[in-house]
């Protein structure tokens, strides 16, 4: 039997609302042929983001209604810990409302009031954008340092999200003094979902204690990350999933986790940090703007989800059917001629826009165009990640079809693919855009568009 099928049943439903092509051209240019500003009601399957938009498991809404809302000291908070500390084998935990509210907290003690005036670096093998606009708040420079098969869009490599060590060791040789900490971003969201090696962590590892530098890991895809090690890195295939994630987290000094990824929640984070004296500090940061220690910006009953969906995440059938139903998607695509960034990641397929509509210059942004026709055609609502979103510091027009998890049927996924190959017929004669109202920054989320005919 090769078939793998989603390991679970439906419950619960939420209807989709059907809408014509003629409704969509509407509704697509009332939103400024910007899809961030289309309700979403007036999306058929959207792709947009992974992040807080899974489905939570029976059990998880079982502890919903099981929340105790004491302000201290919840039993909630406990269970919550327990498995914290049982995942990763780190005492000190703390819940925060989302991934960024960690990072806020970390990086207001390693770069913040105290470091002014020093010539800081936090190095990764690729930033997100809110990690690095974090480091950034407190003029500290973010950089990146993905190995040179990690940077190319083409290149077959099982850890295109590994660090590159080398650039790694050179910077501390030159600079250690002014590295406050070392990060590992897995797997790498901003280089396409790809997963980092064992081998490479520990290389990592290796680099930071000759230097005696903290190591922390932005940890949010965790789980996708070891199920790749066990499915890619030689001499782990037999090993539990959650063996290798306690090896992963034993490499780390800490971590900042979104829990609106891996912990298949709608929302929340932890801040994980193993050394007393900073997990101290950071209780006391965390008091001042995000809660009391044991909740920490959450409801008890948000605690109660994320403990069961740390637990959940860490089943190797669930497992199996996410990392497979993703790369199921890219497959076809793939034999169907659209070109994307291989090999697939874990969480989202990207899709090659300069290949798909070649007639559209870079500054009238062909990304902009495939999205726009991929919702007016199916109403499939995905996300441009290059020239709107990045302007010119973008290396590639890429349009990211993230996955919610457990959200979507395979039929789902067989009509997004049908969509796209129908789009691919007549891409070539699709028009570019320009933006017609833009915002100060960020405009990908705001700015309004039109078709140049
Ligand atoms: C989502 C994400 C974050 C930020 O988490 P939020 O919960 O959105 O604040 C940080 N790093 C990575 C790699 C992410 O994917």
């Amino acid at each position: 039997m090769k078939t793998i099928i989603e390991p679970f049943r439906i419950k619960s439903v939420e209807p989709i609302r059907m809408t014509t092509r003629e409704e969509r051209c509407l509704y697509l240019k009332e939103a400024g042929y910007n899809l961030f500003k289309i309700p979403s009601e007036r999306v058929l399957i959207d792709l947009l983001t992974d992040s807080g938009t899974g489905a939570m498991s029976s059990l998880q809404w079982a502890g919903i209604m099981r929340g105790d809302e004491s302000y201290a000291g919840a039993p909630s908070f406990f269970r919550f810990l327990h498995v914290v500390q049982e995942m990763t084998g780190i005492e000190h935990v703390l819940p925060t409302h989302q991934g960024r509210a960690s990072e806020r907290i970390l990086f207001e003690l390693l770069c913040g009031p105290g470091h002014e005036g020093e010539g800081r670096i936090v190095p990764n093998n690729a930033h997100f954008d809110t990690t690095r606009a974090n480091i950034e708040h407190h003029g500290t420079k973010a950089i990146d340092l993905l190995t040179p098969e990690g940077e190319s869009p083409s290149t077959l490599a099982p850890f295109k999200g590994n660090m590159d060590v080398g650039k790694l060791e050179a910077l501390l040789a030159e600079r250690a003094d002014d590295v406050p900490v070392v990060m590992v971003t897995i797997t790498s969201n901003s280089n396409g979902g790809q997963p980092v090696s064992l081998e490479n962590l520990r290389a990592v590892r290796a680099v930071c204690d000759k230097y005696g530098k903290l190591m922390f890991l932005d940890a949010c895809r965790f789980a996708e990350n070891a199920w790749f090690i066990k499915q890619r890195e030689p001499g782990h295939e037999k090993r539990d999933v959650r063996d290798i994630v306690r090896e992963t987290f034993d490499l780390c000094d800490g971590a900042t986790v979104s829990a609106k990824k891996d912990g298949i929640v709608n929302i929340g984070g932890i801040l994980l940090i193993r050394d007393e004296a900073l997990f101290e500090q950071a209780s006391n940061l965390l008091i001042l703007t995000e809660g009391y220690i044991t909740y920490g910006g959450l409801a008890g009953r948000d605690l109660e989800a994320m403990a069961q969906g740390f637990t959940e995440v860490l089943e190797e059938d669930y497992l199996r059917y996410r990392i497979r139903s993703t790369e199921y998607v890219g497959e076809r695509l793939l034999a169907g001629g659209v070109s994307i960034v291989q090999p697939p990641g874990g969480h989202a397929i990207y899709i090659d826009a300069e290949a798909l509509c070649p007639q559209i210059p870079k500054h009238e942004f062909p990304g902009q165009a495939a999205t726009c026709a991929f919702y007016e055609h199916g109403g499939i609502r995905s996300c441009e990640i290059g020239s709107v979103m990045m302007g010119d510091a973008a290396r590639m027009e890429l349009i990211r079809l993230a996955i919610p998890r457990r959200v979507y049927t395979q039929s789902h996924m067989d009509y997004v693919i049908e969509t796209i190959l129908e789009v691919k017929e007549y891409a070539d004669t699709l028009p570019g855009y320009r933006i017609v109202e833009e915002p100060a920054a960020l405009r990908h989320f705001t700015a309004a568009f039109e078709p140049i005919r």
